[in-house]
């Protein structure tokens, strides 16, 4: 491609609203432009790199034997009123209405509308196990839409469905999914991590997330110092046992007193379903509210704001399982104790693990220590059970000729929001820098001047040339100075660069890494055998 008449515009500037490295890089370069909040076009190099992430993807679904379909954006509202979705998805669904005057949603998720298709189709065990995706776009009325692609309120997902006959099948479903995924994710060339997460209250079925390490992630992932376990902060487990100082225990009193933070008591009243329960954590945690949930199997938990004696509460209390090491301890507040000792004192429940876990907590696995990192969700594999189908009527007769509700799992791949995962986690203060997996092009041919006869027809020649070895090229033609180009290059982030410059006469060219910076003259003659080496390396 000859970049005279390109459509490639770059801008010297970082966009106003543009808060991170990739967002900044992507429209500067001229990958992306923003349409409306959160709503973006791909220009040609944007596209190009989007369509080798998605080739990548298909690449290993295909060889894991998942079958690529497509289905709609716009939804029919009935399909998600009948797994309840229309109500509970609330304002990130978009809706809208045809001429009739009938309610649509544009797909924020495929869920419902493949069960719909499925119910009617997979009738006997005898079809499964299969797993169906698509690569579409998704929409999503995003409270914040931010971070240029990382959240956008129209985005491109994979997502894959798969559909089963037995608990087994699911499992292995699953574990090739997972697998598959590592594949995809290496080959990108992205530094991730497979982390537990949470699955919501209802289920309590398997589900990880594949975060790519990244100071701008929006999630925290606690992992072990020694060994392979990780997890969303949501998620994972404290496993402290706790055990008395030993201290002789006075009096309870009324009033507050200096204590240190973790003999100190937090109490949070919450709502859960219709019970008012009040929780107790020591000063120096923080209440997990997903840990309450899951303990009461319930999605339903809502903050109370109101100060509560806890001597004359006549509600249910429990506390996390580190309030058990306090001696004399303290709460504080309108309604102020000290010399605590809660198990004498307050009529606990239950001790459950209910805190965040913190930086320095023994791993759940027993191996090492707790240290965090933040992360992008680019990918997330669930085991959803029969949650869809049961809710959709979708069954199966098994071998015994009887009727059950279809087992299914869903896998879903963040295109777009893997592609700024890439830039971000590539690029330096220049500009972007491409895995060769999913580069725009694979060369960037730069003549320095191009009123000079010799380099002009030695550039001209190139391009030719290295095209013929199926490289795709893009050919710097402009009419521009050379540390125009040079920035421009910097910019965009093509692997290897190829400068024709003064010694274009005697047959000798410049080559350039990008990523290392590194750079060797070559004549002509060895340019491609030389070239062949250097996308070995790069793999
Ligand atoms: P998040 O917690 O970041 O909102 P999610 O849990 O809602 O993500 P899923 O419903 O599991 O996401 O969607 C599958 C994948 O789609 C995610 O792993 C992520 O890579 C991508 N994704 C989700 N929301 C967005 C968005 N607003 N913009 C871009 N990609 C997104
Ligand atoms: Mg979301």
């Amino acid at each position: 491609m000859k970049q005279s008449n390109y459509f490639n515009p770059t801008l010297r500037d970082n966009p106003a609203d543009a808060e991170i490295k990739s967002h900044q890089l992507l429209v500067r370069a001229g990958f992306i432009r923003q349409n409306a909040a959160g709503i973006y076009s791909y220009l040609p190099l944007g596209k190009k790199v989007l369509m080798k992430i998605e080739s990548v993807v298909r690449e290993e679904l295909n060889d894991a034997g998942a079958q690529e379909l497509l289905m709609p954006a716009i939804q029919p509202a009935e399909l998600w009123q009948e797994t309840g979705r229309w109500d509970v998805y609330g304002p990130e669904l978009m809706r809208l209405k045809d001429r009739h005057d009938r309610p649509f949603a544009l797909g924020a998720t495929h869920e419902e509308l493949i069960t719909s298709l499925v119910r009617d189709e997979l009738s006997s065990y005898k079809q499964m196990p299969v797993i169906l995706y698509q690569v579409q776009t998704k929409y999503r009325d995003e409270r914040r839409p931010r971070f240029g692609l990382l959240r956008g309120r129209e985005f491109i997902m994979k997502d894959a469905y798969s559909f089963h006959s037995s608990e087994e099948q699911l499992d292995d479903a699953y574990d090739l999914m997972h697998e598959t995924y590592s594949k995809i994710f290496t080959k990108l060339g992205l530094n991730f991590r497979p982390v537990v997460a949470d699955s919501g209250a209802m289920g309590g079925k398997d589900t990880e997330e594949f975060m790519a390490l990244s100071s701008v992630g929006e999630d925290t992932i606690a992992y072990s110092d020694e060994s392979d376990y990780a997890a969303n902060t949501e998620m994972a487990e404290v496993t402290v046992e706790y055990s008395k100082p030993d201290e002789s225990e006075e009096a309870l009193a009324k009033g507050e007193a200096e204590t240190s933070p973790d003999r100190e008591i937090h109490t949070s009243l919450l709502k859960v379903n219709d019970e008012l329960v009040l929780v107790l954590v020591r000063g120096d945690h923080e209440l997990n509210e997903i840990k309450v949930k899951n303990l009461y199997g319930t999605d339903l938990v809502e903050n109370v704001k109101q100060e509560i004696d806890v001597k004359e509460f006549d509600g249910t209390i429990i506390a996390d399982n580190a309030i058990k090491s306090i001696v004399n301890g303290s709460i504080k507040g309108a309604t102020a104790y000290h010399n605590v000792n809660p198990e004498r004192d307050l009529s606990i429940e239950r001790f459950e693990d209910l805190r965040f876990i913190q930086e320095g907590d023994p791993s759940p696995d027993g191996k090492g220590k707790i240290v965090f990192a933040e992360g992008i969700e680019i990918g997330q594999v669930f085991k959803l059970g029969t949650k869809y189908s049961e809710a959709m009527g979708a069954t199966y007769l098994n071998e015994g000729g009887k009727a059950e509700p279809i087992i299914m799992g869903c896998y879903g791949i963040g295109i777009s929001r893997t592609l700024a995962a890439i830039a971000e986690q590539n690029a330096d203060e220049n500009g972007l820098n491409w895995p060769m997996s999913v580069t725009p092009f694979h060369v960037h041919l730069i003549a320095i001047n191009v009123k000079n006869e010799d380099q002009k027809t030695l550039s001209d020649r190139l391009y030719d040339t290295i095209r013929k070895e199926r490289y795709d090229v893009l050919y710097d033609d402009r009419k521009e100075r050379a540390g125009v180009k040079f920035k421009d290059a910097d910019l965009i982030g093509v692997p290897i660069r190829v400068v024709v410059g003064k010694k274009a006469a005697e047959g000798i060219v410049e080559v350039k890494r990008r990523d290392t910076g590194e750079s060797f003259e070559v004549s002509v003659d060895e340019l491609n055998s030389k070239l062949q080496k250097l996308f070995e390396q790069l793999g």
